[in-house]
């Protein structure tokens, strides 16, 4: 029996990865314009950093991690997420000390055990981007503009940004408990997740999507309307700066996304291009993690786009071609000069490939093809004998003879201009 992936996890393609280093080469970019800098973290972490900075009745702790007892008896976890690994090397490195307003960013695969499907698997990837020792409204606007202008650099313009307020430790506490209340009474019509959580987690009862139970949830108690006056202020800033640059947005009080640890702007952007799994990026702000995870009292605010389903949204095209110049020896007194050439065009930057296997030119014409090359250099005895190369155009299918003592800078000025 061959062996086959893991379910749950997929190999990226050399067919499919210039999409991925697309978004890659995208993020990296307007990351360093807003001025952050890449972080890399382990892809393993001690299972307690994900049980306190995640917190214990979420889907994702609950559920969803890939724990593991290592073989001197400690448990660890394959990240589920990247905010908690940061924060705790913010911490380890005292990163806070010598730069208090800290941007940082990450980019890798992320671990969860769920039911895989369209854009949900169980290795899959994000990028992260992390901004500590922000308290102004004005970075939770700047953030969300940066969330957008990053799908935006990458092509994709069929989104909806989704926005929410949750409250602080001053508001929330007292409006979960409003919720706790009404719940009482609705909880026991609802699915068995919800009545569950009607206990542990009552918020989590908000991100319900039975069908069934969405017009009792939706006659809930809102945390908008129980929002204490600082938060209220904040978040009216927030929107009243999207408004100032032109953005879009929802507001949806049920928006209070799968970790413990939002507070105030909690945000998501959706795609219905995307069916069932339908968010694309989703973020907020996080005030007490730092401190939460024995760090200074730091504000937090950031998100995390999957990049598997950035990949489906990305526009049909660039399909562009793998090679500049194939070169064709038809004869064995060819061959040498051929493989020169070859050489000395990689030397020059540029791509070109030979076929040294001794197909057809048939063949070997297709092959060219396949790879998209720009241009075909064919020699044969005929052009031996003159001195020239043969330079087939591929794209317009006309064919020059050029001297051999030009070829070089001949393929450079025409693969370069
Ligand atoms: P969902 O509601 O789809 O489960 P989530 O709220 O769990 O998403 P986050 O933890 O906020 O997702 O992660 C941010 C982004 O990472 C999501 O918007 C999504 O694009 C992506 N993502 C999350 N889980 C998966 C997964 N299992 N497979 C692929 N992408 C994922
Ligand atoms: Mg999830």
């Amino acid at each position: 029996m061959t062996i086959q992936a893991v379910r749950g996890t997929r190999d990226i393609l050399p067919d499919e990865v210039q999409a991925w280093h697309g978004i890659e080469a995208a993020a990296r970019g307007l990351l360093a314009r807003y001025g952050y800098r890449e972080l890399r973290t382990p892809v393993f972490e001690e299972t307690e950093l994900f049980a306190r900075g995640i917190g214990a009745e979420t889907d994702i702790v609950s559920k969803e991690m890939y724990t593991f007892a290592d073989r001197d008896g400690g448990s660890l976890t394959l990240r589920p997420e990247a905010t908690a690994g940061i924060v705790r090397a913010v911490i380890e490195h005292n990163l806070l000390n010598t730069d208090p307003a800290l941007k940082v960013y990450a980019m890798g695969p992320m671990f969860r055990r769920e039911r895989p499907q369209k854009g949900r698997y169980r290795q899959f990837h994000q990028v992260d981007v992390e901004a500590f020792g922000f308290r102004s409204p004005s970075v939770d606007a700047e953030t969300i503009e940066l969330a957008l202008a990053y799908l935006d650099a990458c092509g994709v313009r069929q989104h909806e940004l989704v926005l929410n307020s949750v409250g602080d430790r001053h508001c929330r506490p007292a409006y979960v408990q409003k919720l706790r209340d009404a719940l009482r009474d609705v909880a026991p019509a609802l699915c068995a997740d919800c009545q569950r959580r009607a206990d542990t987690n009552p918020l989590r009862v908000l991100d319900c999507k039975v069908p069934e139970d969405q017009a009792a949830i939706d006659a809930l108690p809102r945390i908008g309307d129980h929002l204490c006056a600082e938060c209220a202020e904040h978040f009216a800033e927030v929107r009243r700066q999207l408004e100032l640059l032109g953005i879009p947005y929802r507001l949806s009080h049920r928006l209070v996304r799968g970790l413990d640890y939002y507070v105030r702007t909690t945000f998501e952007v959706t795609s219905d291009l995307l069916g069932a799994q339908s968010s694309v990026l989703g973020g907020g702000r996080y005030d007490g993690l730092v401190k939460d995870l024995g760090g200074p009292d730091a504000a937090g605010i950031g998100f995390a786009v999957g990049m598997e389903r950035l990949v489906l949204l990305l526009p049909p095209g660039g399909g562009e071609g793998r090679c500049d110049v194939f070169l064709l020896p038809l004869t064995k007194a060819a061959f040498d000069p051929a493989l020169r050439l070859q050489r000395a065009l990689r030397q020059a930057g540029l791509r070109a490939l030979l076929d040294p296997e001794g197909r057809s030119f048939k063949s070997r014409m297709k092959q060219a093809d396949r790879l998209g090359a720009r241009f075909a250099a064919i020699l044969g005895d005929d052009e031996i004998a003159r001195g020239v190369w043969k330079v087939r155009d591929m794209a317009r299918s006309e064919q020059e003879d050029v001297k051999e003592e030009r070829i070089l800078d001949h393929l450079k000025e025409k693969a370069n201009g």
